[in-house]
């Protein structure tokens, strides 16, 4: 056997290898600047103008004034525009597709779906929104933790992932298929679980499989066939083992929850947040402020499907919905709003088939609803992070916090759907997008 004659590095490479130790840190360490005209922060009252900010690494370490900028950074550039923290959708269904969605999960495998979820989850984020509260998805399997999985793992490129794999339902229920035969075998939509030690397992398999939040259909709900959103559906002792069982994972809920008594149950009983809440009064608006409990109002998928080119399986009861207590339900987000209940933008729409720049438009319908324009930006940013235990994480714009920041061409402050048209984007200090720099 013939050993090949070893090679020793040359000086230069010894130089070259030292340079890259040495330099090493500093490649790191390259600090960036974004240079608009004002960076709302999520946090204040007004936009501060003229501020730049310094980001290093992951993190943003600094705002400064225009002048103050260090010599050692790498300016960008964005012409005129407003900065903001990235946007976070609290109650979103990435592998959920179609106006029928009951039983179109049934057309594809998981991976299938997982996929298509996956792409869905990408488009979300180059529209702005680098956060996303998964509220259960149609699936067998965990194809949304997988995809979160594979985030953290920094091998797909996506938003921020917490929430449930599945949303539990009663038989009957809000996340059962009530509509065929009994002779049929189907997979219903939800993860269906009656009685105490099924719910109990269910928490259980949702913590083993990755699942941060435990989501739950406390009632019925408007878009499902053969139930009344206005019956609450799991009993109180269910409820309580829901509960018992999610806080010993210290999972947190959100409680899907339409029918009064159904929100207050839940509330009393120490869920995080409220899903919809149409149909809260005002002790249930005590409650929440009382118990510390989100309220996520999921408004504008209702207008979504008032469009005729969409039609839904129980469409007349959305059109009715629309022209009877639209309305009624705006006036009451106003009035938790005002009473000091936190309200938090979440969409509801499902993952591919939508166009995720509408996604914006349910700050559009918090502004209707009461909340100024500031506010219904804090309602995307900081305040679901504080939802999600990680405002001092990401959710607004200051120093420490993680690099999740978009920029607009004009305020959204003077109109809110320039949030439709995000033109930058970085996620955890990568730049996803930068349509300033386009010729
Ligand atoms: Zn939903």
């Amino acid at each position: 056997m013939i050993r090949k004659k070893r090679k020793y590095p040359s000086i230069c490479q010894h130089f070259i290898f030292l340079c890259l130790i040495c330099c090493s840190p500093l490649i790191l360490a390259e600090k960036i600047a974004l240079v608009g005209a004002q960076v709302i922060d999520g946090i204040g009252n007004k936009p501060l103008r003229g501020k730049t900010i310094i980001i290093e690494g992951n993190r943003i370490i600094a705002l400064v004034d225009k002048k103050a900028i260090p010599r050692d950074v790498k300016l960008i550039e964005l012409n005129g525009a407003t900065l903001l923290p990235g946007l976070i959708d609290s109650h979103a269904h990435p592998l959920i597709a179609g106006d029928d969605y009951q039983t179109d999960h049934l057309q594809g495998s998981s991976a299938y779906k997982t996929l298509k979820g996956y792409k869905a989850l990408r488009n979300l984020l180059n529209a702005g929104w680098t956060t996303v509260r998964v509220a259960g998805d149609t699936d067998v399997y965990y194809g949304n933790q997988d995809i979160k999985r594979l985030i953290d793992e920094g091998v797909l490129i996506g938003p921020r992932i917490f929430g449930a794999a599945h949303y539990l339902s009663i038989t009957g229920g809000g996340g059962d298929v009530n509509y065929y035969s009994p002779e049929q075998q189907l997979i219903a939509d939800g993860l269906v679980v009656d009685g105490v030690d099924e719910i109990r397992k269910a928490v259980r398999t949702e913590a083993k499989y990755g699942a941060d939040w435990i989501k739950v259909l406390v009632t019925g709900a408007f878009m499902s066939v053969g139930d009344n959103p206005r019956n609450v559906q799991f009993s109180e002792e269910e409820f309580r083992a829901l509960m018992e069982e999610a806080n010993r994972q210290d999972m947190p809920v959100m409680a899907h929850a339409h029918a009064t008594e159904g929100i207050k149950m839940a509330v009393r009983l120490g869920a995080r947040s409220i899903e919809h809440g149409s149909y809260m009064d005002d002790e249930a608006i005590r409650l929440m402020k009382k118990h510390g409990a989100y309220l996520v109002p999921t408004i504008y998928v209702g207008d979504y499907y008032a469009d005729p080119r969409y039609v839904l399986r129980e469409q007349t009861i959305n059109d009715d919905y629309i022209k009877n207590y639209r309305h009624i339900f705006l006036s009451l987000v106003g009035k938790a709003h005002k009473a000091g209940v936190p309200v938090v933008v979440g969409v509801d729409l499902g993952g591919y088939d939508y166009d995720p720049t509408v996604y914006a438009r349910e700050l559009a319908v918090l502004i209707e609803a009461g909340l100024s324009p500031m506010e219904a930006i804090q309602a995307a940013t900081r305040v679901p992070a504080e939802m999600l235990y990680k405002g001092d994480e990401f959710g607004s714009i200051k120093a420490g916090q993680l690099a999740d920041i978009i920029a607009v061409s004009a305020s959204p402050l003077d109109d809110i759907s320039e949030l439709e048209r995000v033109k930058f984007v970085m996620a955890n200090g990568e730049i996803i997008r930068n349509d300033f720099s386009l010729p």
